[in-house]
């Protein structure tokens, strides 16, 4: 076996590719731009080389850069991981005639099939069923306008040399070609350096499903069945998982089937991927081949129990692989979210920036479920512009879809990031969805779910109960910590509704019981002033929150619905009822601390007249300061804190004329 490997690439597949390494005794080596100097990638290999600045085409993409470090090392293998130089046939060719192996399949497979045109012509003659259209390069807008309509409306432009969603353009009409074949060749120079177009029918609310294959050296390919990722935002995957709800075991063989023909006609010999769109009849035709690991390879593994790295690696070195078809078999059921820095909530744009905080969930196996995370990113690094905006690819396994999806709930509940926009509540939605928990899935599921984007959603009934349960144990650890009395009546607000609860609390478990009779239990509870996320079991059933402080009260959101969380004495739970919006009690006359906490400055004095906005007071509580303004212009007649002052939640800290 190598004893060195270098990994060509960074973030969470270098960092995958190293696990695999250290588990087979093989040393690693990681090349790193300047933006990764200090990325965990560099921090877990045995021997690092900076190859540049970061921008990849002066980096991660140069050849000559990689093969040096090779050879400065005496590194055997190189693995590309995904991106970068995975699919340069070029690039594969230089480590064959370096000495170098290359871990991927050989040049001549990735040059036939990293070509979208080239690879249909294969693929049509090793009798793989393609999408209808025109298997040919374009050459100007008269002549696509002309296959459009031979082909008939809808149909898609696609750069031939296009990948990961770009270089890809829907026309319904002759005048949408008009102006998208000019369009996607210009992509398609800028991105790719080929402007080599052809078109093809659009299949209208199609499914994305591949099939994984593995070929070795010795002429042996199998497949590990397929992953569905119709879940896409910009012909871009963000959930995938394993195996499609749509396949039957005949389709999936017929699936499987094509594939390895696929893959035996280029001599395949390593891991690759056959994708291909298939119709809501089980009709399916394929796409393109991805001629290295798929970023979504981690629900392969779950449901087969293989590590595709290891695999690849094997081949490489020219084992014989160790399994034949017959003996590979679908064990249960795995998800994968990808875990963004971008912003749902803005269009699903990129977010970048610093991850100030990063909690992840515990992998391995929970309650029902088993948690993986491949993170390339940890707490206090820097999620920049120049890569891949990703921070973690989040799995779950479990026996069956629905305790797989639960699971990855679970999972999202479990995840705390701060510093960044991330698309977690976004993920959690599509958890909680009935179509997508029913596995009717389209490559449209996003448009045709969020149609005006993705605005958070709003609780649900077990919802409200699990923000009211988690409020009201804050409130009483928070009042407790301030020296308050722990009444046993209180009235909770999640947003705009209102309810009492009697509590009360046996060992460490809160009873709350409401006025309609209904009683809720909440024990098991882990949290303290300061921490992000609450976790607890309400009624036995474990769950987490995440909490902020706010202007009075909290913000809790659990998945994708967020409220406002108000614990209140009936008294002031009174006044602040008798306002028609939002805001408390009467301001105007009277400021009471809207929770327990730290007087941190009082900024009035008795005579003083306040305006409205104007700073009356700051209290810090959970951590965080909070600004108590005027609502409306008076002259101050008392004031009954001062900085330093602990105060309960309730008290009167000010009063005006
Ligand atoms: P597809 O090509 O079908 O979109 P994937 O979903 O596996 O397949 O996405 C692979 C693409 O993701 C790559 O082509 C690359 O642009 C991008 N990518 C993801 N992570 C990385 C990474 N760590 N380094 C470089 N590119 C990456
Ligand atoms: P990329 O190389 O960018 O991954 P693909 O050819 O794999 O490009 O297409 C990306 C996505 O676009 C697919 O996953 C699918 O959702 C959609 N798509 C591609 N071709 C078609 C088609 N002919 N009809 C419908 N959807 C398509
Ligand atoms: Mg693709």
């Amino acid at each position: 076996m190598f004893s060195k490997i270098l990994i060509a690439n960074r973030g969470e597949i270098a960092v995958r590719v190293i696990k695999t390494c250290r588990r087979m005794g093989i040393k690693t080596v990681v090349v790193y731009s300047e933006a990764d100097a200090d990325s965990l990638a560099v921090e877990m290999a045995d021997e690092t080389v900076f190859i540049g600045p970061a921008p990849a085409s002066e980096s991660y993409l140069v050849a000559d850069k990689i093969i040096a470090a090779c050879n400065a090392t005496g590194a055997q293998a190189v693995h590309p991981g995904f991106g970068f130089l995975s699919e340069n046939a070029g690039f594969a060719q230089r480590c064959a005639d370096e000495g170098i192996v290359f871990i991927g399949p050989n040049p001549g497979a990735i040059r036939a099939m990293g070509d979208k045109i080239e690879s249909k012509k294969f693929a049509e003659k090793a009798g793989v069923s393609c999408v209808p259209g025109h298997i040919g390069e374009i050459d100007d807008t008269a002549h696509a306008v002309k296959i459009s309509e031979e082909i008939g409306y809808p149909v898609m432009i696609k750069a031939s040399a296009g990948g990961g969603g770009k270089g890809i353009r829907v026309a319904h009409s002759r005048q949408d070609v008009e102006e998208g074949f000019p369009a996607v060749r210009a992509e398609a120079k800028s991105s790719f350096g080929d402007d080599r177009i052809f078109i093809e029918k659009f299949i209208t609310s199609p499914r994305h499903i591949e099939i994984q294959v593995l070929g070795d050296k010795h002429g042996n390919v199998v497949h590990l069945f397929e992953r569905e990722c119709s879940i896409q935002r910009r012909n871009q995957k963000v959930i995938e998982e394993a195996p499609s709800p749509l396949l039957d075991e005949e389709t999936r063989a017929a699936m499987g089937a094509q594939a390895v023909a696929l893959a035996q006609a280029v001599r395949y010999d390593s891991a690759g991927t056959v994708e291909f769109v298939a119709g809501q009849d089980k009709s399916f035709y394929f796409l393109e081949m991805n001629t290295r690991l798929q970023v979504e390879h981690p629900v392969t593994e779950l449901i087969t129990g293989l590590d595709l790295v290891e695999q690849m690696i094997r081949s490489a070195y020219g084992e014989t692989m160790a399994f034949g078809q017959k003996d590979l078999k679908i064990n249960g059921w795995a998800i994968e979210s990808r875990i963004y820095a971008e912003d749902p909530y803005r269009k699903f744009l990129p977010s970048i920036g610093r991850l100030v905080r990063s909690e992840p969930p515990v992998e391995g196996q929970h309650e029902g479920y088993v948690v993986r995370n491949d993170a390339g990113v940890r707490e206090g690094d820097e999620i920049s512009m120049f890569y891949d905006p990703m921070i973690s690819k989040l799995c779950s396994w479990a026996p069956t879809r629905l305790a797989a999806i639960d699971g990855m709930g679970r999972a999202l509940e479990d995840f705390h990031i701060e510093g960044l926009g991330q698309n977690i509540p976004f993920l959690a939605a599509v958890m909680d969805q009935e179509r997508f928990r029913s596995g009717k899935l389209s490559t449209s599921y996003i448009v045709d779910e969020f149609p005006n984007g993705f605005d958070g959603t709003t609780p649900t009934p077990h919802q409200v109960d699990l923000l009211t349960v988690a409020g009201v144990a804050m409130h009483r650890v928070l009042t407790r910590r301030a020296g308050g009395s722990d009444r046993p009546d209180w009235m909770v607000f999640v947003g705009h509704d209102s309810r009492a609860v009697e509590v009360a609390q046996s060992g460490e478990t809160l009873t709350l019981t409401f006025d309609d009779a209904r009683v809720l239990t909440l024990s098991d509870v882990v949290w303290r002033p300061g921490k992000a996320l609450f976790r607890g079991r309400l009624d036995g059933k474990a769950f987490t929150v995440s909490v902020a402080a706010a202007a009075e009260g909290f913000v809790i959101r659990h998945r994708a619905a967020k409220a406002k969380v108000l614990v209140l004495s009936p008294r002031s739970a009174e006044l602040h009822g008798k306002l028609p919006e939002k805001q408390p009690a009467d301001t105007s006359k009277m400021i009471i601390s809207p929770m327990p906490g730290l007087v941190v400055s009082m900024d009035v004095e008795v005579g003083q007249t306040v305006r409205e906005g104007e700073v009356v007071c700051v209290i810090e509580a959970m951590k965080m300061q909070n600004i108590i303004r005027a609502e409306r212009e008076g002259v101050v007649k008392l004031v009954s804190a001062k900085g330093g002052d602990s105060v309960a939640a309730d008290e009167v800290l000010v009063e005006f004329g």
